[in-house]
């Protein structure tokens, strides 16, 4: 009888990153005890967006996180809080500002909800030594938009969001989900949308000690700036120009299409097969080292540690714990990779 292999595109995308990362991660199930910054705002803004969608109310989600975040010490709290001297607004203010922005500026969405975070397992024509690889992987959102067609929503949050243009502003394993959506529930989709979010709220502008709105510049949209206006009792005319602009467009929300093609799908396809592959073939897991690992790698220490010839029992049972169940995750906040790094 065939064996059975899942890998999820969480998966691929980690061993592409680096093979020792993933070894971490999914053959020792190491799990950081200490919370990572844009992970832990990434997932809290996903779960808003989750209840959202599902039951029309992105509080539902956020209390979750809320009661997590209720949950911790205060100096993890102000750890997750603070990014080099500065430290930033608690997380519950974060989150609601940035999800009060999103209302306004989608309150006419015209996306009918098809299916909310829906998990599909399908079977790839892979076989590596009788073992028969399915790709799993969770869709965040699936929309119908007001010309009919199917859309796959990837919510992204990120502190930069890049321009259309950029190679990496699409997460190119994910334009293989349209295909597993064919082939696990019989969707034709259109493309994917990757639907940004800036993960820094807007900034409220401020007035001077004499009375007068201070000219730093500042990034902000337009309910913020409104009511900043209405609180300070000034002259909505005084704001003209300002509001004309965000009034159109926030610059914390940008939601990118990308067209189901083909050739793409292919290309992404076989790679995908071909890193499958590797995982299950290749004995030895890499260090892939860049400039990236100390800022972006939860198991940086232990790397560099265990490199060095050091033993690690000590810091592994105080950094990490071990994930009792195969790891099951999605694209997204959860990578690593989506760091905040302004
Ligand atoms: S620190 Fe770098 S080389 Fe080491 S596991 Fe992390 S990504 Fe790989």
């Amino acid at each position: 009888m065939t064996e059975l292999a899942t890998v999820s595109w969480s998966e691929l995308k980690t061993f592409q990153r680096c093979p020792k990362q993933h070894e971490y991660k999914y053959t020792q199930r190491l799990v950081p005890k200490e919370k990572s910054r844009p992970l832990f705002l990434g997932n809290w803004v996903h779960k808003a967006l989750e209840t959202h969608h599902t039951q029309g109310n992105w509080k539902i989600g956020h209390a979750e996180y809320v009661n997590q975040w209720n949950k911790l010490f205060e100096e993890e709290r102000l750890a997750l809080r603070t990014r080099g001297k500065r430290v930033g607004l608690p997380f519950p203010d974060i989150v609601s500002r940035i999800m009060r922005s999103y209302l306004w500026y989608y309150r006419d969405d015209p996306w009918e909800t098809v299916a909310v975070e829906q998990e599909f397992e399908v079977k790839t024509p892979l076989e590596v030594n009788g073992v028969r690889i399915y790709f799993k992987g969770i869709i965040d959102l699936v929309i119908r938009d007001e010309e009919g067609r199917l859309w796959i929503i990837d919510h992204k949050t990120a502190s930069n969001i890049p321009m259309p243009t950029a190679f990496h502003a699409m997460d190119p394993q994910l334009m293989i989900y349209p295909w597993a959506a064919k082939l696990a529930f019989g969707w034709d989709v259109a493309g994917i949308i990757y639907n940004y979010v800036k993960s820094k709220p807007p900034t409220v502008p401020q007035l001077t000690k004499t009375g007068l709105v201070s000219r730093r510049k500042i990034i902000t949209d337009y309910p913020t700036l409104m009511r900043f206006i209405k609180e300070n009792d000034l002259d909505p005319e005084d704001f003209a120009v300002a509001r004309k602009q965000l009034r159109r467009k926030s610059p914390f929300l940008k939601r990118y299409r990308y067209p189901r093609e083909k050739h793409v799908t292919v290309e992404i396809l076989k790679d995908a097969l071909a890193t499958a592959r590797a995982i299950q073939t290749t004995r030895r897991r890499t260090r892939t080292i860049t400039r990236d690992c100390q800022r972006m790698c939860p198991f940086h220490d232990l790397c560099r540690a265990e490199l060095n010839g050091f033993d690690t029992t000590m810091m592994r049972r105080q950094q990490f714990t071990l994930k009792e169940n195969k790891v099951v995750d999605r694209f997204g906040p959860d990578d690593y990779g989506e760091e905040e790094s302004d």
